[in-house]
């Protein structure tokens, strides 16, 4: 009750899609019966969750902030919620994003754009995104741990600029079965908590094997254990010098010498070098836009969704359908998307990109595994605070929402599991964070870490 009191009290900051009391209600009564009948409590008993509104919920309408899912009401649920309610979890509401999870501020929604919790005023400051109503639902008291998705830092990038921590497991550690697709090699749910304790309780909740996602890893997932006296000094911890980027401002720069001054008296810090850092957005870029070109042809008026009135020719009902159910971000992907698969253009982009995809996913096996090999990596997750609505979507300043993947998407090309943690506030009062990366299911030794950080 109290959580969605929250909610409707924080409605300015427009962080929820669909709020959902009745679900949330059903769910707390059949918690209480299990409290009654003082059976083994679950992990989540009671905890109320909110999930971005890009996974299937059974009977709950599912939109991904675009017109073309308006009105689509799953008739299943994606694998993670379910394991959300068999954890005890109660659903608060679906959150907003960008649209079908396209951007890094939460500006591009048919429900409007979200604001910043930290600074929702007048002149008003972005939550990040794609995952923004999800940040802010955590960050703002209206739920305790909401799920938001990864593609190229969705869930990290909000989570530092509204100052909670942001999880992305391992590609295949949990489930993407419901998670309406992005780009499916590089898709992850992500965990948004306000502190490291609850979001690997969560990870603990959600990871694992599922028969309806094939690529999900077969092995049996070993929980996460948060350890009091966890002892980092026989750690290294890696610098990649090529993350100091010219946009980078100088006060996350600080930040981020000043916890690696701290971190150098309590283990090793080695300077380590990425080399294809440089060229990472260019190959996500195409990557993302060719995948989602092959992604959105479900979307043909016909399976689901929008289909516009129109007695001309099938090819005029996807058309239409199309223009009126997608914005402008989703339909320009789509058309550098498919240039780039053009036969002319495949080898010169989309296989050269998934070779450079390589050399970058083996720059990380290099510092993990190599002579001078380290633990984990510590980056920023963003280039700076959060920027002004105002500043982000003024014309001129649209590749800001490509630049501020820089730190995060190169997790996803390679796979590997990355934690977003707040650090400290900036001089105009808003949080500064840090990324911490590890090898493929280093989790524990991630969160453990991340817990020392935060
Ligand atoms: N900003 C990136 C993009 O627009 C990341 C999106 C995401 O992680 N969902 O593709």
């Amino acid at each position: 009750d109290q959580c969605l009191d929250r909610a409707k009290k924080t409605k300015k900051l427009n962080a929820f899609i669909t709020l959902t009391p009745q679900v949330a209600q059903e769910q707390s009564l059949r918690c209480q019966k299990r409290l009654q009948s003082r059976n083994k409590l679950n992990l989540l008993e009671g905890i109320s969750v909110c999930l971005k509104d890009n996974f299937c919920t059974k009977d709950i309408r599912t939109t991904c902030a675009s017109n073309m899912l308006k009105n689509f009401i799953p008739t299943y649920n994606a694998t993670i919620y379910s394991k959300l309610m068999m954890a005890g979890a109660c659903l608060v509401g679906k959150t907003n994003l960008d649209e079908f999870a396209m951007g890094s501020g939460t500006v591009d929604s048919i429900y409007g754009p979200t604001r910043n919790p930290w600074c929702y005023n007048d002149n008003w400051r972005i939550p990040g995104g794609s995952s923004g109503g999800s940040a802010v639902a955590v960050s703002s008291g209206s739920c305790v741990v909401a799920i938001g998705s990864d593609t190229g830092g969705s869930t990290r990038n909000p989570a530092a600029l509204c100052g909670i921590v942001g999880l992305k497991p391992t590609y295949g550690l949990v489930s993407r079965y419901g998670l309406i697709p992005l780009v499916n090699s590089m898709d992850v749910p992500g965990v948004l908590a306000k502190n490291v304790d609850d979001a690997a309780i969560t990870l603990n909740c959600i990871a694992g094997p599922d028969d309806l996602d094939s690529t999900t890893i077969k092995s049996a997932f070993k929980p996460v254990l948060i350890k009091d006296d966890f002892d980092i000094c026989n750690l290294n911890i890696g610098i990649p010098k090529e993350y100091h980027c010219k946009d980078m401002s100088i006060e996350v720069i600080e930040c981020w010498q000043y916890v690696t001054d701290l971190l150098e008296k309590l283990c090793k810090i080695s300077c380590v070098s990425l080399p294809h850092t440089s060229v990472s957005i260019a190959v996500y870029s195409i990557l993302n836009q060719c995948e989602v070109a092959s992604n959105m042809s479900r979307y043909d008026g016909l399976e689901y969704g929008l289909r516009t009135k129109t007695n001309y020719s099938t090819e005029e009902l996807y058309a239409t359908t199309r223009s009126q159910g997608f914005n402008n971000v989703v339909r320009s992907r789509i058309f550098a998307g498919n240039y780039f698969l053009l036969r002319q253009n495949y080898e010169k982009y989309f296989m050269k990109a998934q070779k450079l995809r390589r050399l970058i996913s083996d720059d990380f096996k290099n510092v993990f595994n190599g002579d001078n090999k380290v633990d984990l990596l510590l980056t920023p997750t963003t280039l700076s605070e959060a920027p002004l609505y105002n500043d982000f979507t003024a014309k001129n300043n649209r590749d800001q929402c490509v630049l501020q993947d820089y730190c995060t998407q190169p997790a996803n090309m390679a796979g590997i599991p990355a934690i977003s943690i707040p650090v400290k506030l900036s001089k105009n009062k808003m949080p500064l964070s840090l990324q911490l990366m590890g090898p493929a299911l280093s989790e524990d030794l991630l969160l453990n870490v991340a817990k020392k950080i935060e």
